[in-house]
Order: structure tokens, then sequence, then C-alpha cells
């Protein structure tokens, strides 16, 4: 398969890519483990090759034990967190239907916008970005609006924010109500316990808590969810995100729905392998513990957290941009300077806060100083005095 080439090409060829090198302390895409780039580069096979339904397979089994579920269905949508969210949304949420969201940040905005334009009557209960709702609320909410469908976001990426969900599915399930949570940032990076807290429908990502480059969304479906569409009979209004068709192709027939992103499963199912390998428990541990340690040395340096201690992510942590520090500068010396890649706010906490992931391979207390000495670094050449 070799071409010879009888005169140069009439246009300028472009230097080999090269990255650089990066430290992705921002709250996703996050680092990749090198096995995980390793299974990118092998062959792929047809999207229907037994050996290609076999990696779905184990795909499936391996992410029901980091979502926490015995009976989910799974499902890996061919698209980002975002693809996952609209799977969500556009599956369970029909026209005309009350769609009930609690609305603290960024992402819980962006289900309201998929839930509109799919037709349904949204309502929010609203609260200031980084703060969480406590039980009395949820369910006064809930019983005063008795919606068909909630949503909620797990870990608000935009905030810091941790919402538990219990109390959510608990007061939805007593209206007839089926749940959707935003798991995106949450999923490999802490317990979802999907079964424990009654959740319908979790959607993920690959790029953030799993440490795999973006590209797919994990699904799990309870079975009461997947009961309530089968009986559906409106054909959902996303084909290409028709959850019934792609359960069917990737679990039932194997028959032909759209040709999967053969590498990315390939990449998905390496990336789990390391956390299997790893244990989930010892990870979600790991990262605790680092999260402990970052906090600790954040306030020694008189800086202070966005969310209060009991409802904070422990993977992406978010500090107060102190007063006088230009908070896009101080990204911009740890970009430039040791390539270090964090994010700011935006929205409402636009110039506000730093978010700062701390997760997969870079959560161990090395990185965590390393990141740290960096960060004195910047924020001192931007003014601040430690
Ligand atoms: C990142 C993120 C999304 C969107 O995921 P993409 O992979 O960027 O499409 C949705 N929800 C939350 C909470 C996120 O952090």
């Amino acid at each position: 398969m070799s071409a010879t080439r009888s005169s140069a090409p009439a246009y300028d060829l472009l230097a080999p890519l090269q990255p650089p090198t990066r430290y992705l302390f921002g709250p996703g895409p996050s680092m990749v483990h090198p096995r995980v780039y390793q299974a990118l580069s092998k062959p792929i096979v047809g999207h229907l090759d037994p050996f290609f339904i076999q990696v779905m397979q184990d795909v499936q089994e391996l992410l029901k034990r980091i979502f926490g579920t015995k009976d989910a269905s799974i499902l890996v949508i061919s698209g980002t967190g975002s693809a996952g969210m609209e799977a969500a949304v556009s599956n369970f949420v029909e026209p005309g239907s009350k769609f009930a969201v609690f609305a603290n940040g960024y992402f819980s905005d962006r289900l309201t916008e998929m839930a509109k334009r799919q037709g349904a009557n949204v309502v929010r209960l609203e609260k200031p970005w980084g703060e969480t709702y406590a039980d009395a609320e949820i369910s006064e909410f809930i019983r005063r609006e008795r919606p068909s469908v909630v949503g909620y976001v797990h870990a608000e990426t935009s905030t810091g924010a941790l919402q538990p969900g219990r109390a959510i599915c608990a007061a939805a399930h007593e209206v007839g109500a089926l749940v959707i949570a935003d798991c995106v940032t949450s999923l490999g990076g802490l317990a979802v316990d999907f079964d424990q807290t009654g959740i319908d429908i979790a959607y993920s990502c690959t790029q953030k808590g799993l440490s795999c480059p973006p590209g797919l969304s994990p699904l799990a479906i309870s079975p009461r969810a997947m009961d309530w569409l089968r009986a559906k009979t409106t054909p959902s209004r996303s084909w290409y995100l028709d959850i019934k068709l792609i359960h069917d192709y990737s679990t039932v027939s194997h028959r032909y729905h759209h040709t999967a992103p053969i590498s990315m499963f390939y990449a998905l199912r390496e990336a789990l392998q390391v956390i299997a390998e790893e244990g989930v428990e010892n990870r979600w541990d790991r990262h605790r513990r680092c999260h402990r340690f970052f906090v600790r040395e954040i306030e020694a340096m008189g800086l202070r957290m966005h969310v209060p201690t009991e409802f904070r992510i422990p993977t992406l942590n978010t500090v107060v941009v102190p007063a006088g520090v230009d908070e896009p500068k101080v990204r911009k010396r740890l970009l430039d300077g040791p390539g270090i890649e964090i994010a700011g706010g935006f929205g409402p906490l636009a110039g506000k806060i730093f978010r700062i992931g701390v997760m997969g391979p870079l959560a161990t207390e090395d990185n965590v100083q390393f990141f740290l000495k960096e960060f004195r670094k910047a924020l001192s050449a931007e003014g601040y005095s430690i």
C-alpha cells in the first residue's frame, strides 16, 4: 500500500503533530493513562465483529461496578457528555410534560435548555451557583410541582458543588416521576451509587472521572425507566440518540444502528480496566485523600474554598480568587510556564473562582505538591502575598 509521488504537492505540508506537554489540572479533559493511549493505537475491527461486540459487553460490565448498579441497563452513546444529556432528555422528557430541574449551575441550565427544545414545560428551583438543596426544600418543590421527570446535576462542574441524590429520587418516586442525574464529572472519581440513590437515568462522559479522552458517554438506565421506555408508543424525537435503537444494537440483536467509534471503545475498555485493577473504592479513597490534602494546603495559603466542606466535589476544587488578583493572568502564567491547565469560573462566577481538578493519574500527594508550588509562584507573581 505505498504510493510513489511523481511531483511535490502544490501545498505546504504541516509540521508533524506534536502536542505540547500539559498537566491537565482543570475540570476536564483530565490526564489519560499511557495504557489508554496504547489501546487507541490498536487496529480496528468492524463494528459488528464478534470481537467488538465482546468489547462493548466488557465495557458494560465494567461500567456497572463504577455506576454502582446490579440491574441497570448500560449503554454507551457515541458522543461526549452532552450527547448523553441529550439522549436522556430526548428519550424521557416528552413534549408538553413537566420537567423539574434543580438549577444551581451551568449544567442544570443546559438541561433546562435541552428540555425546552423538546417542548417540555420546565419548572426550576433556583439557587445561587455553588449552593445545594436540603431534603425539606426538595420534597416541598416536587410535591408542589408533581413533575413527570426530575433532573439534577450530581457534581456541578461549574461551581464545585456536590448534590446528594437520595432525597430527590425519593420525592420524585413518590409522585411517580423518573429521575435524570448528570454524573458527568462524578463517575469514576467518586461513588455514584446508582441503585442505592434510586436514580433512573444517569449519563456521564469519558474525559473527566474516567481518565480517558473525550468521545463517549456512558449511560445507566434503571429497569423502571427501561419499562417506561418500552411502553412509550411515540418514537423519540432524536433518531441518532434513540435509546431503544442503541440498546438493541449494543445489547440485544447487535444489528447495525450506527458505526460505533471502535478506537474510543478500546480506550474506554482500557481506562475502565485500569480503574478495576486499582479497585473503585481505592480510587475514590485516593481522590478523597488528595482533596483533603489540597484543601489543607490551600487554606494554609490564606485562600478560601467556594463550597462548604460537606458539599465539595472531591475531584474538582473551586478556590475563591483572592481580592486584587486577576484570575486569567494566573492561569496564563501556569499554562505558559510549567504547562499546567486549570480553569476559571464562568457565568456569575466569572473571575471569582479557580476550578482545579485533581483526578485520575494526577491524584497523588506528589502531584498536588507540584501543582501547589507552581500555583503559589503564579499567585505571588500576580501580587498575592502568601
Ligand atoms: C462536562 C460536563 C457536561 C458536558 O459534557 P461534554 O463532554 O463537555 O459534552 C455536562 N455536565 C457536566 C456536569 C459536566 O461537567
